[in-house]
């Protein structure tokens, strides 16, 4: 890997992040993570740890009641809202274990909808689906589609505004393993042809060691892990 560069920001940063569900129970613990522009970090850890409650953080789906995200280099709760809004559209892209393509849009449609948020042409949706292996199947509804190809449609529609951040939360838990291992590959390749940072949540031994480097979500913090490859 590239040694860091110090006149670009990270794309991200946490810093003393913290939050606390009812009934007391600590999930974050003054988190502090910083992910290099470019890099790929796979997050592990048991079962309710705090994984899925640390991205939606990082997404803005949800509050943190201490600390800070900075994406970028901008501290997004000292923004106003349509301010931090308007950054997360531009900077950061999530996918989800479920897919979450939208049911009654066809796939060019799909694909479109960050690009149309960000007020950019949509044409841009035509060569990320075909940078996806989905290349004239931009008229096709969703249903006609495999669990695979769905996460591809998701992984372009990530993708197609070129943010800065990438969160996937468990992408490939509901595929079998030989697609996703097609689908890991294919999100390496994109996020570094984009050049977007990753953070990818994931169970998988295998489906981490498409990272850079692994964490271990534990105790309220993340720790850095060998893996066995
Ligand atoms: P993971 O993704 O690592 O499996 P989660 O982040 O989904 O874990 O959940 C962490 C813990 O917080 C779990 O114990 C879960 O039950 C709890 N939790 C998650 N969301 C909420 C919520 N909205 N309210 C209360 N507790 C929650
Ligand atoms: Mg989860």
């Amino acid at each position: 890997m590239k040694p860091a560069d110090p006149d670009v920001s990270p794309a991200l940063e946490c810093r003393r992040l913290t939050k606390t569900y009812e009934g007391g129970r600590v999930v974050l613990d003054a988190l502090d993570f910083a992910l290099g522009a470019g890099e790929f970090v796979a997050v592990m850890g048991d079962s309710g740890v705090g994984k899925s409650t640390l991205l939606n953080l990082i997404a803005g789906l949800d509050h943190a009641d201490g600390g800070e995200v900075l994406i970028d280099g901008s501290v997004i709760s000292s923004l106003p809202d349509d301010a931090a809004t308007r950054l997360r559209r531009q900077k950061l892209g999530f996918v989800f274990q479920a897919f979450h393509v939208l049911p009654h849009l066809t796939l060019f449609q799909n694909v479109a909808v960050p690009l149309l948020l960000n007020g950019a042409s949509p044409d841009a949706a035509h060569a990320m689906l075909a940078a996806v292996g989905l290349a004239g199947r931009d008229g096709d509804m969703p249903r006609q589609l495999s669990g695979g190809e769905l996460q591809r449609v998701a992984i372009a529609r990530a993708l197609v505004h070129r943010p800065r951040l990438l969160l996937a939360d468990e992408p490939t838990g509901n595929l079998d393993p030989q697609t996703a291992h097609e689908v890991l590959g294919l999100l390496r390749a994109e996020t570094q042809s984009t050049g977007a940072a990753t953070v990818m949540v994931t169970h998988s031994e295998a489906a981490a060691a498409f990272a850079d480097r692994v964490v271990i979500l534990s105790d309220g913090a993340l720790h850095a892990a060998t893996l066995q490859r």
